[in-house]
């Protein structure tokens, strides 16, 4: 008889861990979405606009990732949400590992959404899945419309890009039509919110949105 072999991909460690979270979440039915952004962008404080917006209707669990320090995870917790400090010491980004690592610690039977507040840095996340159902791109108008030109493979990879800080435009040269048509020139279909954090402008949008993102895949 003949020897059949059957090639399959062969998994990097970090993809296998990211895929064995993927199974984790979907046996709890938990929706995970990863948000990346720059150091400043306002990370935190979308996660606890969108935490704000959506809270009635979902019950919602946070992983805070950073270099170092809890001050992000006491802000969540303030909240009275149930979330996880990782502190990566040094590296520059999340890892399947470490969510693995931090779902053992949240109360996973009683979540319906995950946000993970990647590392702020918009270059190697992009080559670690954690298992995540999206990815969002938060920039913000201070770091200028050419942004997604000076790291595109993240811009790529984002199903939706928010662009936080619009209250701050008329104090600073940037081209929203530039930044659209140079996330776009990356991603056709990229959806971009611009939103500000601080006034509130642009938030329903964007969480609803988020809201449809989250039923799709609870119907999946
Ligand atoms: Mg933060
Ligand atoms: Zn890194």
């Amino acid at each position: 008889m003949m020897d059949i072999k059957v090639l399959k991909p062969i998994l990097g460690a970090n993809d296998q861990r990211a895929q064995e979270n993927r199974s984790l979440l979907e046996k709890n039915r938990i929706v995970a979405v990863n948000f990346t952004a720059s150091p400043g962008a306002g990370k935190t404080s979308l996660l606890l606009a969108t935490i704000k917006a959506l809270r009635d209707e979902f019950r919602i669990g946070v992983v805070e990732g950073d270099v170092s320090s809890a001050i992000d995870a006491e802000t969540v917790a303030k909240e009275g949400i149930p979330v996880v400090q990782i502190n990566t010491g040094g590296a520059c980004h999340l890892d399947a590992t470490m969510i693995s690592n931090a779902l053992e610690s949240l109360p996973t039977e009683d979540l319906d959404v995950l946000l993970i507040e990647n590392v702020g840095n918009l270059i190697c996340p992009a080559s670690f899945a954690l298992g995540e159902h999206r990815n969002v791109l938060v920039a913000s108008v201070p770091e200028g419309h050419d942004k997604p030109h000076k790291y595109p493979v993240m811009f790529s990879k984002s199903d939706a890009v928010v662009l936080n800080k619009i209250d701050l435009k008329p104090y600073i040269d940037f081209d929203q039509d530039k930044f659209t048509a140079a996330v776009q020139g990356l991603r056709e279909k990229a959806l971009i919110f611009p939103v500000s954090c601080k006034t509130g402008e642009g938030i329903d949008h964007w969480a609803s949105w988020l809201r449809d993102q989250i039923r799709v895949e609870q119907s999946n």
